[in-house]
């Protein structure tokens, strides 16, 4: 079994300018009638055994840029560098032939949202989590597999003996770490996890993240955790970036985002976070309106129309992403041409 890998200062992954634009088109000829900008310029990086929590509301690209990195959706520019094992130096996967990246994406894994829709019902538990062995041929005696699939249900806290049923006699928990166990099957390096406990009773999520976390303490795995509920993030992640309309507006350790969030959009996700304490109510900030269009994102900055903070110039010029910390041991990264000035709320 695989020991944690030493932490180095090369970033396990690298996302560099990641673009993904759609066509909207129209009618049976197809007419294109706009371009949707889903994933627009987005860079960041995640350090060996580090979890990146990628947060925003539905639409925001996040789910995108997970299966940009990882090519089950083809970006439209931008660069991924992947330090994968067995390479001299990172390699760039958007630009890998099918081979190559085949034989990458042994090391990167994915969990999806819904264990219900990502199990196929046809399968057993058994062929489920032994389908990577068949497909990259790691593994090919019959015994062996089983073996293995029985270690890989028991890191997930479940009783070998089932390997032999059907999904359908697990209850939703259970059916995610079955999934859980699939994507550690040819032990990656990286795993995207899309939403993994937002389809789950809530009494259910705190067991599946406790049970990311010690895999990731046991065996060195750096997460991409995507999310819409800040308050998920906030005892799993070292890193968050924010996300609204295909771009990062905000950016920093878990630590400082919760206490000092720089980006009025970043405020206002945490308002909406439940709190015990109802004197908190008064303090929430609803956002009006929807999320923009990202085929017809408004000029500017894309939140102005939203932001209880808007002046003329965040209706003309879009704010960079730029550093507003005076710590530079601590990036933080905002896009808003008041984040040095504002005294926004967190929840630290
Ligand atoms: Fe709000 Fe203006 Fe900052 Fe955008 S740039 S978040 S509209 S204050």
């Amino acid at each position: 079994m695989a020991s944690p890998p030493p932490a180095n200062d090369r970033p396990l992954l690298e996302v560099r300018n990641l673009t993904k634009h759609f066509e909207r088109t129209r009618g049976l000829l197809r007419t294109v009638t706009g371009t949707v900008k889903a994933v627009d310029d987005v860079s960041f990086s995640v350090q060996v055994g580090e979890t990146l929590a990628l947060v925003g509301e539905s639409g925001c690209g996040k789910t995108t840029t997970g299966r940009c990195i990882q090519r089950a959706v083809e970006p439209t520019s931008g660069e991924v560098l992947f330090s994968a094992d067995g390479a001299d130096g990172p390699v760039e996967v958007t630009s890998l032939g099918r081979r190559e990246l085949k034989a990458v994406m042994t090391q990167m894994g994915m969990i999806f949202q819904d264990p219900y829709s990502s199990l196929n019902p046809r399968m057993t538990i058994f062929q489920t989590i032994a389908e990577p062995f068949v497909i990259h041929r790691t593994i090919t005696r019959r015994r062996e597999m089983e073996d293995r699939v029985a270690e890989l249900l028991r890191m997930v806290r479940l009783d070998p003996v089932y390997m032999s049923r059907y999904p359908h006699a697990f209850s939703g928990g259970q059916r995610q770490r079955i999934a859980i166990a699939r994507a550690l099957a040819l032990m990656p390096k990286f795993i995207v996890a899309d939403e993994p406990v937002s389809a789950l009773d809530v009494s259910v999520q705190a067991q599946i993240l406790e049970l990311l976390q010690e895999l990731r303490e046991s065996y060195g795995f750096a997460y991409l955790f995507i999310a819409h509920n800040l308050a998920v993030v906030e005892y799993f992640s070292e890193t968050v970036a924010v996300m609204y309309v295909g771009k990062i507006v905000e950016m920093t350790s878990t630590r400082e985002l919760f206490t000092r969030p720089k980006h009025p959009y970043t405020e206002a996700l945490f308002s909406a976070v439940p709190k015990p304490d109802p004197r908190y109510r008064k303090k929430r900030i609803l956002l009006t309106g929807d999320i923009a269009d990202p085929a017809d994102p408004p000029t500017g900055c894309y939140f102005h129309p939203r932001c209880r903070f808007a002046q003329q110039i965040c209706k003309e010029v879009e704010p960079p992403l730029v550093h507003v910390s005076q710590d530079p041991k601590n990036p933080h990264f905002a896009s808003c041409h008041f984040a040095r000035e504002l005294d926004l709320t967190g929840v630290g």
